[in-house]
């Protein structure tokens, strides 16, 4: 906790939002509802289906519609997106999505719970589906120095730096490559094979950066990749020997930046979380790789996450 307040201190203070900004500005469901109805509608200016055109729109009376100014047909900002079918209150969902978007280790269903009174099963399954809208997909590093670094995460003890044994099926290996000073991406991968690795460095990585990793061979080739046409990537690729105990080499050679966001997953999953399924996996790795993409951007994070919940999934 003292740690997550060291960090905020960082951000100006214009970018903060704390829950007083949180309670004023999202006070009740009716706040939530018009927030989610400006983001796809601003004004309440919508297609009418029935006029063909678009229109002004009210709200309903309690009810989550809104209605043409004109002919009085309905529109429903919350089709199609997670609180669609929901009989959590909005205010809640937001609540959510607002700790999410302000904690940097993590929130736990059990903490939702006690706070607001929720059952623990229905702030699981919040999270759970917040937690799904927020991959950054195919995004590109634009270099020009990134780290690779492969962890594993399940058995016993849930992280561990070595390779499992032969047939420890129950460990899921995750890659992340971490722009320094920039972004993140993570992705749980069913091997660590050269070819995998090679993959998504093909994807996420722009051609001519300078690539650190360790010495595991499944990086070997790194620096003699080609795109899908055949041409040179011309990575610069540079390993650092973990074996031997020296983290850093000649100043630059190390792979600090993609470490420090392992340590944060670790304490994260480790601690706030307990346990994760490798199926879920991937998509808590998202919701960390989300924060971190935007770990300047205070209380940007937040109105990130409500930005991509109030629009439909596509
Ligand atoms: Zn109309």
């Amino acid at each position: 906790m003292a740690n997550d307040n060291k960090v905020k201190q960082h951000i100006p203070k214009e970018l903060r939002y704390s829950m007083r900004d949180f309670q004023n500005e999202f006070p009740n469901d009716s706040a939530c509802l018009e927030y989610i109805k400006n983001q796809r509608w601003p004004e309440g200016i919508a297609p009418c289906a029935k006029c063909k055109c678009d229109r002004k729109h009210h709200r309903v009376g309690n009810r989550t519609a809104y209605a043409c100014d004109h002919c009085g047909n309905h529109i429903y900002p919350l089709a199609g997106t997670i609180f669609e079918k929901t009989s959590t209150s909005l205010r809640l969902w937001f609540y959510a999505m607002y700790l999410m978007g302000s904690t940097r280790c993590g929130i736990s269903a059990k903490q939702v719970q006690r706070e607001t009174g929720v059952t623990y099963k229905t702030a699981w399954r919040m999270f759970k589906q917040i937690r799904s809208l927020l991959s950054d997909g195919d995004l590109q590093l634009e270099g020009p120095t990134v780290e690779v670094d492969e962890t594993y995460f399940g058995g016993v003890r849930k992280f561990q730096r070595g390779r499992p044994m032969r047939g420890d099926k129950k460990k899921t290996p995750i890659v992340a490559i971490v722009q320094r000073g920039g972004k993140v991406v993570a992705r749980a991968v069913p091997d660590t094979t050269g070819k995998r690795l090679r993959k998504l460095i093909r994807k996420h990585v722009t051609p001519g950066s300078v690539i650190y990793t360790d010495e595991y061979y499944g990086y070997f080739r790194v620096s003699q990749m080609q795109d899908r046409l055949g041409r040179r990537m011309h990575y610069k690729h540079f390993t650092v020997k973990h074996s031997d105990g020296i983290y850093v080499r000649d100043g630059h050679i190390h792979t600090n930046s993609v470490e420090g966001f392992w340590s944060l997953v670790k304490r994260g999953i480790g601690g706030v979380y307990h346990s994760v399924s490798p199926e879920y996996l991937q998509t808590y790795l998202d919701e960390y790789t989300f924060r971190y993409n935007r770990r300047h951007k205070g209380n940007q994070q937040f109105k990130a996450i409500l930005e991509r919940a109030s629009l439909p999934a596509a």
